[in-house]
């Protein structure tokens, strides 16, 4: 089976680039072949080597409620056979819009787009428009998506790969990216004075997860918040992986602090290709058609889509409980780490906002890039290795969070805390 699983990798290999469809997931930051996954259901992937893995990448974030979950199988089943896209509007496209508008602070519309990446790039584009302004800033080790612009100083993928930049960039495009580091109010500020009224955005992830979970210091983003007021620039919030996973609503909603624009992806298609991107009313009266800033997409508002993101989105309205049973879940598998790692004396610092968690294998907790870069690499790789002999799947980076889903059991939880044991044992 084993064998299966490496004559599939070679095959990808010969037509598909690195034998996959997105960087991260070829595993070569950690030393080893891709597993390649056959099915999954609730919190367990069974790969194509015969083997069941306990699974804490929940697809990057959207699988909130586990794999193949009812609730989002029940409303694709209920509406296969309407039509699987019309190229025209339809109900459940308002009936999404709405929901997220009602449930995410400060935004008035919303457009749906079919990816993180279209969300973040179309959302500059109409800040652009709005302010008339051309500069943008975002945060060192945030990524947005690999749009041309924001693909400066990346985490996730680009920062795993070591191209936080990345060649096929053109420099014409790259000098209106200003970039600053995480947590760093001061920096920020002298930028923004740096450019007078020349910078139409400040985008960040509220809680960065891709350069494994860094968490903003208290009053960034008041910061950000009270400078982008000052100053006229659109704040947003790029909540791809925080929006909906934080809270219902969103990181704003845990921290108390409205953007002016915010990035939907993930967790709004329950596992479909979506994105979304929604402002106040007279930013987002700047698109077309209300106004004259272009943005479009073929399959867009894709209706089974929208029926997967509103089955999803209408569960977690309804069972609020379920960030309080996600939040035990995590804690738990925290509390059971720590300890771990405290009792072999390893380095480490562990970093968690809700479901979202890193071990970083290094003693300072990061508080932006410098620091996540100071982790040691080699031990992560023997860590994430270990843990997948075990029949654990994390993250293949260090550069990216564990994604703890509602699915996992107690069970799955003992399982991974033992691996993790047997893991830290060998490694101190
Ligand atoms: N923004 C954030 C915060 C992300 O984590 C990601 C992807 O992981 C994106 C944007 C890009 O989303 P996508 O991969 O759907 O294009």
């Amino acid at each position: 089976m084993k064998n299966k699983n490496k004559a599939l990798f070679e095959t990808a290999k010969r037509y598909i680039p690195g034998g996959v469809n997105s960087p991260v997931r070829a595993f070569k930051a950690v030393g080893c072949d891709p597993v390649f996954i056959r099915k999954a259901k609730g919190a367990h992937l069974f790969g194509e080597d015969g083997r069941m893995y306990i699974d804490y990448i929940s697809s990057w974030g959207p699988m909130i409620l586990g794999h193949s979950c009812e609730v989002v199988n029940e409303a694709v089943e209920r509406h296969l056979l309407d039509g699987i896209s019309y190229g025209l509007p339809s109900r459940v496209e308002v009936e999404l819009a709405k929901t997220i508008v009602e449930a995410y602070p400060g935004i008035d519309e919303v457009r749906m787009v079919n990816s993180g990446t279209e969300a973040t790039m179309s959302a500059i584009r109409v800040a652009r428009g709005f302010t008339g302004r051309d500069k943008i800033v975002k945060f060192e080790g945030c990524y947005h998506g690999h749009s041309d612009g924001l693909l400066v100083s990346s985490g996730s993928g680009a920062l795993t790969f070591g191209l936080p930049t990345s060649p096929g960039v053109p420099d014409d495009i790259v000098k209106n990216t200003l970039v600053a580091p995480y947590n760093d109010l001061a920096r920020l500020a002298q930028l923004v004075d740096a450019n007078p009224g020349q910078i139409a955005c400040v985008i960040v992830e509220p809680v960065c997860g891709n350069m494994g979970v860094v968490l903003p210091d208290a009053g960034f983003l008041e910061g950000l918040r009270s400078l982008c007021t000052e100053k006229g620039i659109v704040l947003i919030f790029d909540e791809v992986i925080t929006g909906f996973r934080l809270g219902y609503h969103g990181a704003a909603g845990v921290f108390g602090v409205t953007p002016d624009m915010a990035c939907f992806g993930k967790i709004i298609g329950g596992g479909f290709p979506v994105g979304a991107y929604g402002g106040r009313r007279e930013i987002m009266e700047c698109v077309s058609p209300a106004g004259s800033v272009y943005q479009a997409g073929t399959l867009s508002g894709n209706p089974l889509a929208m029926h997967a993101g509103k089955a999803m989105l209408d569960y977690l309205k309804h069972q609020p409980a379920v960030y309080d049973v996600i939040e035990e879940k995590a804690a738990y598998l925290e509390r059971g780490m720590r300890a771990i790692l405290e009792e072999y004396h390893l380095p480490f610092s562990l970093v968690r906002a809700g479901s979202l968690m890193t071990v970083f294998f290094c003693e300072r907790v990061p508080h932006r890039y410098d620091d996540v870069q100071k982790a040691d690499l080699k031990k992560y790789s023997q860590y994430f290795r270990g843990m997948l002999d075990r029949g654990v799947m994390l993250a293949p980076s260090q550069f990216e969070a564990m994604f703890v889903s509602c699915a996992l059991t107690k069970n799955d939880m003992d399982v991974t805390l033992q691996a993790f044991r047997e893991v830290m044992k060998e490694m101190a």
